[in-house]
């Protein structure tokens, strides 16, 4: 085994998959070292794919990739007590379109990735935790794993949302938990018939279901989606509500399962998996420092996730980084250059790309994710309109939007609204 690489990739997941694949492909020696005994092993997403930034990158993995369904069906879902209301989107189509996303199962999804790196040149070294960066004056030589120096020019730090590499290089601080989420998740067995039948989908075709009002008033979310043969569904809470208040992530899970409109789809299930993994939702303001002499870092390690309410992404954002830091690197092997001067490149290339410029747009989401009222009150208020358009109780009605005003004011306050509105101008 050689003990010197062009680049040392420390992480297996999406960012670290994408980074180690296209530094291969154009010939670098590089290593992908993987904590799990195989990649994926371990890690966790709701998790839909939004295919673009791999399609860019494998044109067509959807024809090879082992993927679950295509979503065909987004459903957003206002809950309130046994009440719901639910806005479907379904398009019937046999084309595939990548950016309307896959549902996948990252414990074959992450193999089949690393194996593609592995094909195409990187040498996958999985079951080997990195213990920290290997330093030779002052400057990062490589890493130090399992009592072993490794070698290299350059190392990209995919080690996901705890990264240590990034902490230790102080390109992060210590995580504040009013910019990361909890997401806790099951996975729920179930005949694929079952599923077709409950979800009206046939073959190929999948749903992806998002919640509100469905975490006892914490600012989060819950999600639901279709596999093939089994259903992952979960909630994703700000942090901060577990250090306030008395509430555990076993109940979360358990009080989003018994809502009527979630609970008749998992019925005569059996659990077959359960999780909880930090997300990193603090937006645009919490993307960590991006490089360093010698270092780059990639996805979730860099905090380049985003959640806007009805959809958390963070596989594309870490694909399209992973890409960007395999991009910089070769041009860095060309020039002989690895300073941060060199590597600031990576910066600039995520800025003119989606992952920094829709970070910039949606920077003040969290904001307004964060208002209590977006949890509680208004799926109560969107329930209670639809229920009261729905009904005709033998008493003379009044019109529509005076309905709306009546309701809306019962429900909260004329300030509270007003900033909400203004949250929600600013946030999405
Ligand atoms: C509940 C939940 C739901 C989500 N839903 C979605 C979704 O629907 N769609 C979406 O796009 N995103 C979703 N996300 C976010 C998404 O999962 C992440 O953004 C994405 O996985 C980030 O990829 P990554 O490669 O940066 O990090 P990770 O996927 O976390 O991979 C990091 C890898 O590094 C390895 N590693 C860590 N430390 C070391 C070390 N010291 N040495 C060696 N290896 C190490 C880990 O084992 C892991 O394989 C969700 C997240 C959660 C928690």
């Amino acid at each position: 085994m050689t003990d010197r690489f062009d680049a040392i990739v420390v992480g297996a997941g999406p960012a670290g998959c994408a980074a180690a694949y296209s530094l291969a492909k154009s010939g670098l020696q590089v290593m992908l070292v993987e904590r799990g005994r195989t990649p994926g092993e371990k890690n966790v997403s709701g998790g839909i794919l939004f295919g673009q930034a791999l399609h860019d990158l494998i044109p067509n993995f959807w024809e090879q990739a082992p993927l679950e369904r295509r979503i065909t069906s987004r459903c957003l879902t206002f809950l309130s007590g046994k009440s719901s209301v639910t806005v479907d989107h379904t398009r019937t189509t046999s084309k595939t379109a990548p950016h309307d996303g896959f549902s996948v199962n990252r414990y074959k999804f992450d193999q089949w990735f690393a194996k593609q790196a592995e094909e195409a040149g990187a040498m996958l070294a999985p079951g080997i935790r990195v213990d920290g960066l290997l330093w030779k004056d002052n400057k990062i030589a490589g890493v130090c794993a399992g009592g072993d120096e490794v070698f290299s020019d350059v190392v990209i730090a995919a080690d996901g949302v705890n990264s240590l590499l990034a902490k230790e290089a102080k390109l992060r601080k210590d995580h504040n938990p009013h910019e990361m989420g909890l997401g806790i998740k099951e996975v729920i067995n179930l005949p694929r018939e079952v599923i077709e039948e409950r979800f009206n989908l046939s073959g190929e075709e999948g749903a992806a279901y998002s919640f509100i009002g469905c975490t006892k008033g914490f600012p989060g979310g819950g999600f639901l989606y279709t596999n093939l043969d089994s259903l992952s569904l979960g909630v994703v809470v700000h942090l901060s509500a577990f250090s306030k208040a008395a509430v555990k992530a076993p109940d979360l899970i358990e009080h989003f399962k018994s809502y009527p409109s979630v609970s008749r789809f998992l019925r005569d299930g059996d659990l077959l998996e359960y999780s909880a993994h930090l997300v990193p939702e603090g937006g645009y303001g919490a993307v960590t420092k991006l490089y360093t002499d010698g270092l780059l870092v990639t996805g979730d390690a860099a905090g380049l996730t985003l959640n806007v309410g009805y959809a958390l992404e963070g596989m594309n954002f870490a694909i399209a980084s992973g890409v960007a830091a395999a991009q910089t690197v070769e041009r860095a092997k060309v020039i002989g250059d690895f300073s941060k001067h060199s590597l600031k490149r990576y910066e600039q290339i995520l800025k003119d790309s989606f992952v920094l410029k829709d970070l910039k747009t949606f920077q003040h989401a969290p904001a307004f994710l964060g208002s209590p009222r977006l949890h509680n009150t208004y799926p109560a208020l969107v329930n209670n309109l639809v229920t009261a358009l729905f009904s005709s109780r033998g008493v003379p009605r009044p019109k529509l939007l005076t309905l709306l005003i009546k309701m809306v004011l019962g429900e909260a306050s004329i300030p509270g609204l007003l900033i909400d509105a203004v949250k929600l101008v600013r946030g999405l």
